[in-house]
């Protein structure tokens, strides 16, 4: 029998045995919600209250006078293109450390993506390199919260008004999140949420769009419109999902970030070891996922070990982003200079999923116990490291 203090995947016994938490939570007032929306025979319905009333109160949570439900994230960012009337032979600024699917996005549109840096310390969107991107082709620039930590908008919006361009603010990662004071998803033109089944607020499917512009709402609304109906809409039953989830938002992000700053408070004997992407603090923010830059040096292990480490232990970690120049044609997108730092986020992000940042300071302690158990045996990670691979 092996030693069971030993990291669990060398043979001891996980640090949580229990296994990462599974998402969504059971929660009853989504039980609730359901039962009602059940018996009223709105699950059976095209078009009930529940659709209409969610939008009315996205808008109202945001502070934005409109809001369109949908039926992915994906689609929202397809249509705020739209809206922008991004078109083929346009381009599209972004981050070259971004969510795959919006560089797909771009092209399912016949435009052309174009990637600049990310900031050296929180691996977001980096406003200083984006005048350089910009061409008389330029149509847009999305932008997106990731891994908790905040594009500056304020800069992004600046820039981009200067030079006519249209803001894409993908904040699926980052609903409720405030910016300098103002929500997620109202700095740019258009703001996009998603209600996929690992998201924060979360129908399994399902997707947001918010606006300030009346022009822009109305074009985003037509485009999603085939002839009186919504071509992939939210259903009822999404919606009925949803309602009390936005209402318990405010709450449950402050939940996550009363963790996260504990987690972060266990860590800060040894703070080059993992990295967060936010300089502020976690009050104020939203976590979908808790990134860092990890220090393979510091820690003494492969970013890639580590995880499957984590993992052993019963805490969901993983690796973040491929970047998305790395291990692409050259052809599918210009790159504006070098891009060191998405490489770096491409090379040694890890991220820790939400689920265990919404339980209690108990389940923190165990991540924090997990890491540092992972950290006292390095060594015989090294050493079994070459037959755990062949
Ligand atoms: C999840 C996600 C989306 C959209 O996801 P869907 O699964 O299509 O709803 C968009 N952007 C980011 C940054 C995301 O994390």
């Amino acid at each position: 029998m092996s030693d069971p203090s030993l990291p669990a995947l060398l043979g001891g016994s996980p640090v949580r045995p229990e296994w990462p938490p599974a998402w969504p939570l059971p929660d009853p007032d989504v039980q609730a919600a359901l039962t009602v929306a059940i018996a009223s025979g709105a699950w059976g319905q095209y078009h009930g209250e529940h659709v209409c009333a969610l939008e009315a109160e996205l808008a109202a949570f945001h502070g934005v006078p409109h809001a369109i439900t949908c039926a992915s994230g994906t689609l929202a960012v397809e249509a705020a293109l739209r809206a922008l009337r991004v078109n083929a032979g346009d381009e599209v600024v972004m981050a070259a450390y971004e969510y795959e699917s919006n560089f797909l996005t771009v092209h399912a549109l016949g435009a052309k993506p174009i990637l600049i840096d990310v900031h050296p310390d929180t691996w977001q969107l980096d406003p200083s390199q984006l005048e350089a991107a910009f061409t008389p082709q330029t149509k847009a620039v999305i932008c997106s919260h990731l891994h908790g930590g905040l594009v500056p908008m304020r800069e992004v919006v600046t820039l981009a008004r200067k030079h006519n361009i249209g803001v894409i603010e993908d904040a699926a990662q980052a609903p409720g999140a405030m910016v300098e004071g103002k929500a997620a998803g109202t700095w740019g033109d258009v703001g996009t949420l998603s209600f996929g089944g690992s998201k924060l607020l979360t129908a399994g499917r399902g997707g947001a769009l918010l606006f300030s512009d009346p022009q822009l709402h109305q074009r985003a609304k037509l485009w999603l419109h085939r002839g009186l109906q919504q071509w992939a809409p939210l259903s009822e039953l999404q919606a009925a999902a949803l309602r009390p989830q936005l209402r318990k938002l405010p709450d449950m992000n402050a939940k996550r970030a009363e963790n996260v700053r504990e987690l972060l408070t266990q860590l800060q004997s040894n703070p080059q070891w993992l990295q967060p992407l936010f300089r502020s603090d976690p009050n104020g923010l939203a976590f979908y996922k808790l990134g860092f830059q990890f220090n393979p040096t510091a820690f003494g292990l492969t970013r890639e070990l580590f995880v499957k480490a984590m993992r052993a232990e019963g805490i969901a970690f993983d690796v973040g982003f491929k970047a998305l120049h790395v291990g692409r044609s050259p052809s599918r997108f210009r790159a504006v200079g070098e891009l060191p730092n998405a490489t770096a986020a491409h090379e040694r992000c890890v991220m820790l999923h939400h689920p265990v940042l919404s339980l209690s300071r108990a389940d923190i302690q165990q991540v924090a116990d997990a890491i540092a158990k992972v950290y006292r045996y390095r060594d015989m990670f090294a050493e079994r490291a070459p037959s755990d691979r062949s």
